[in-house]
């Protein structure tokens, strides 16, 4: 950021909530079916055909309302939200009207130090969270001029999140996109895929003079179909609205779309004037009246929330905020990773396994972690005899896992049938690191007049003799030890 001037950024978050039947008919609710394989004459739009309220995906927006501590109001109504598109059969988007089910709540993210100027969370307010339907999706690239509409997504549940322009840079607004997100899955009301649109994001974003109170003319970035492409686009858009006033120009009030190809937000539509939709109150549908009895409901079926979770982890395992976000994005790995730790009496280590060996080869196989071919039981006992020192980490890492993970055995039938343990009585070290010393009389004689570089030397000759199973943190130990009292 250029100094002198602050960025405000205030986050639409659409997500698709995962309920069994769409929002106002019995239509399921799935992605990848044939086009047109799950409608009815309500999610058609075709005259006479009245709508009905999920309610499951009420008990949803409830969930969700209770984790951003929000007010839940207790009546609110639906809206016709008029417009014109091929993939809105009936002409208008059923959507909540000026009061939500859910408004004033908030989310708690890191702040950007950078431009906050002190480490510390921050709380970004959340305006308003309302269900509406997703339209359908237009495919204009099966056909030369023909363009295809494929209605199975008209009808499907959506809430819409509104958040309050509380975001100070391009980081905030991805750190906060990831708590979202990371809620939204914990709590099991969407699956979260980006790529697919079940998740998605639109950013407003304008400049102003630090120290002002007033915002700029705010720019609206689409299309931000993952966590890297809404940084770079808000970090280009960030410089290219202040490039303009710097420049004594001014910021136009439009859309514009990120292009990944390019690295640039680029312009679709000006937005000089608020398009008029003519809402007015859906008469097909009652008021939306939530009794207090169901708001308890849901908040005792609330789970342990995914930013809970990081910070009783960093509590009790002592894990690093990255590393706690990172176990924690999606539930089922988090799930493992619990079971592991619990196994293995080791938080840190197991910790440490999830996210480098376990990542790994779930990225490399294109896999979930309900595909890894190990149970939590098999990975803890892995994890316990490296805590133990029994396993070098270099040979588990190397040959135990890569063996588990072949179906070749378990961790400690493995280490004995293979003889991998490692060397940690003291007296077998020690008389190792003894006979390597003998046998190089220079290098120690050196050592010991100064040059520690040569340590180094002696450690490789001794871990060698060893056959890479001795506890290098020993060796070391009576290295240090010999090399004083010569
Ligand atoms: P609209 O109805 O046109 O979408 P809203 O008032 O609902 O407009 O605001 C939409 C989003 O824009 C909100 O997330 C809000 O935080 C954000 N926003 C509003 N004003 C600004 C601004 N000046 N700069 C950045 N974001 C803004
Ligand atoms: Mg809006
Ligand atoms: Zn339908």
């Amino acid at each position: 950021m250029k100094p002198g001037y602050e960025a405000v950024i205030g986050l639409e978050v659409h997500v698709q909530l995962r309920t069994r039947s769409k929002m106002f008919c019995a239509c399921r609710n799935v992605t990848g079916a044939p086009p047109n394989s799950h409608t009815c004459p309500v999610c058609l739009g075709l005259p006479g055909a009245l709508p009905a309220l999920n309610a499951e995906a009420v008990r949803m927006a409830l969930s969700l309302g209770l984790a951003l501590k929000a007010t839940i109001q207790c009546r609110s109504a639906f809206y016709r939200k008029q417009y014109f598109y091929p993939d809105l059969p009936k002409g208008f988007q059923i959507t909540q009207g000026p009061v939500a089910l859910v408004e004033d709540g908030h989310l708690d993210i890191p702040g950007d130090p950078l431009v906050r100027g002190a480490e510390g969370p921050v709380r970004i307010r959340i305006e308003r969270a309302h269900l509406e339907e997703d339209a359908g999706k237009s495919q204009h690239d099966l056909e030369a001029r023909v363009s295809h509409v494929d209605l199975n997504r008209a009808g499907v549940p959506l809430l819409e999140i509104v958040g309050a322009p509380d975001l100070r840079s391009a980081r905030e607004a991805s750190d906060y996109l990831k708590a979202l997100h990371r809620l939204v899955v914990g709590l099991g009301i969407c699956d979260g895929n980006m790529e697919e649109g079940s998740f998605r994001c639109d950013a407003n974003v304008s400049i102003r003079l630090l120290g002002t109170e007033a915002f700029g003319t705010r720019v609206e970035v689409k299309n931000l179909n993952s966590f890297r492409f809404m940084r770079q686009a808000l970090d280009h858009e960030i410089g290219r609205q202040t490039g303009l006033l710097e420049g004594g120009g001014v910021v136009q009030m439009e859309t514009r779309g990120w292009d990944a190809t390019l690295g640039e937000t680029r312009g679709q539509r000006t937005k000089e004037a608020a398009m008029d939709y003519r809402y007015f109150p859906e008469p097909d549908l009652p008021l939306l009246i939530v009794d207090p009895a169901e708001i308890e409901a849901a908040r005792s079926a609330l789970p342990e929330l995914p930013d809970q979770r990081i910070h009783r982890w960093r509590e009790s395992f002592q894990l690093g905020l990255e590393e706690a976000q990172a176990l924690a994005q999606n539930p089922a790995f988090a799930a493992y990773f619990e079971e592991v730790a619990r196994l293995s009496g080791s938080g840190r280590g197991a910790a440490a396994w999830m996210l480098g060996e376990v990542s790994r080869t779930l990225n490399d196989r294109g896999l979930g972690i309900e595909a890894l071919p190990l149970a939590p039981v098999d990975l803890a006992e892995l994890v316990r005899l490296v805590e133990a020192r029994t396993l070098g980490f270099g040979t588990a890492k190397d040959q135990v896992f890569p063996a588990m993970l072949a179906g070749e055995g378990g961790a400690e039938a493995l280490v004995r049938a293979r003889g991998l343990a490692q060397v940690s009585d003291r007296a077998g070290v020690e008389s190792l690191v003894d006979k390597i010393l003998e046998a190089n009389p220079g290098p120690v004689a050196q050592v010991r007049s100064g040059k520690e570089s040569l340590k180094g030397f002696l450690v490789g000759q001794i871990l060698k003799a060893g056959q890479g199973r001795l506890d290098a943190r020993l060796v070391n130990e009576v290295l240090a030890e010999r090399l004083v009292k010569g």
